[in-house]
């Protein structure tokens, strides 16, 4: 079985934790914590470990797809179910950062932060 290519399997990334194994600590150089959520590099709040309830729900989904493989053994529907999970998740990346470079832009031509949020997120 090969492991399904993307940011969760890079054998370089910093900051990976195995499944059941609780990730460290993640801390921007001088720019506050960043998501537990491998893959994600966004800012969170303190007390909180993501940045978003979608990547802690797309982690526990890892999470749980990575224990049912060892519950029950390698087979095809483990893998999908992992490869799946890894998917969804960076879909989510890459969903975020296009929205993170729209803010961007947003702002390029003249859009507030409050302008930005009632337009993305029906805010204000
Ligand atoms: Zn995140």
């Amino acid at each position: 079985m090969t492991q399904p290519l993307g940011e969760h399997s890079s054998p370089d990334a910093p900051d990976r934790s195995p499944a059941g194994v609780s990730p460290r600590r993640r801390k921007r150089r001088g720019r506050g914590l960043i998501c537990l959520r491998d893959g994600c590099r966004r800012g969170r709040a303190g007390g909180q470990r993501y940045c978003t309830l979608v990547c802690r729900r797309l982690s526990d989904e890892l999470s749980a797809a990575q224990r049912l493989a060892e519950a029950i053994g390698p087979n095809e529907a483990t893998a999908k179910l992992r490869t799946a999970a890894i998917e969804a998740a960076d879909a989510w990346t890459a969903y975020t950062q296009l929205s993170d470079d729209l803010r961007s832009t947003a702002h390029s031509v003249g859009l507030s932060d409050e302008q930005w949020a009632a337009l993305a997120y029906g805010i204000g």
